[in-house]
């Protein structure tokens, strides 16, 4: 069963990423993801970026024909979803450092949110980066990582990752980005 939502705000994240706020009031596990219906296009999964009681986010970085798509709807807008899914993160470890890359910075930001954790955000260029701001109002410690060195640690975010873990020892470590990103970190853990 889907639901119907109205989109309430949309915030501008980057040149090709923005944040769809939206009442809905389904419990939402941090690391979970929708299915979002776009009308003679696709239903695409859709991370949870944002999570409070009775109003929900999706952060979407417009690549192909969907996301383009749903990147033209505008606030007062409707989109039909269905979920949650998945199993969201385990979050019981004390503690975990966090990782962001690109897009996947979206899925891990309601983790960001509910523990405060370390976090790193990792992207392209500055100009990539997104919900940083978010990130520094609920964790002490967010270090950035740019590949082009436009903001931040100049490398990628297993690169500082591997910097950050010479000083400090972590229970566990939570990360959503490309895979590349995601193998790598895998093998330093
Ligand atoms: C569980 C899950 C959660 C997801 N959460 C999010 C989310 O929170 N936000 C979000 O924006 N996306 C998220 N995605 C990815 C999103 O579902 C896809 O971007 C979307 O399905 C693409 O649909 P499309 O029709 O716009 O693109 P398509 O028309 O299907 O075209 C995709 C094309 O873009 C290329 N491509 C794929 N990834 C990238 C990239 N990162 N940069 C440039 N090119 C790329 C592909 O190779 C392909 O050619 C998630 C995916 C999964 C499986």
């Amino acid at each position: 069963m889907s639901d119907v939502v109205v989109i309430d705000e949309i915030i501008e994240d980057a040149y090709d990423t923005k944040t769809f706020v939206f009442k809905w009031d389904p419990e939402v596990r941090p690391g979970q993801f929708i299915m979002v219906w776009i009308p003679g296009t696709d239903e695409i999964p859709m991370s949870v970026s944002g999570i409070s009681e009775h109003v929900k986010s999706i952060t979407v970085k417009a690549i192909g024909d969907a996301t383009r798509r749903l990147h033209e709807y505008k606030v007062g807008d409707r989109i039909s979803i269905r979920g949650p899914f998945g199993n969201g993160f385990d979050l019981s470890s004390k503690n975990v450092l966090i990782i962001g890359g690109g897009v996947g910075t979206a899925a891990v930001m309601p983790a960001v949110v509910q523990t405060g954790a370390d976090t790193i955000i990792a992207a392209r260029s500055d100009k990539d980066l997104i919900l940083v701001e978010k990130a520094k109002k609920y964790s002490g410690n967010v270090w950035i990582a740019t590949d082009d060195g436009s903001a931040g640690f100049h490398g990628n975010a297993v690169q500082l990752m591997r910097e950050k873990l010479k000083d400090k020892k972590y229970d566990c470590i939570l990360a959503c980005g490309p895979e590349v990103m995601l193998y790598f970190t895998y093998k330093a853990c």
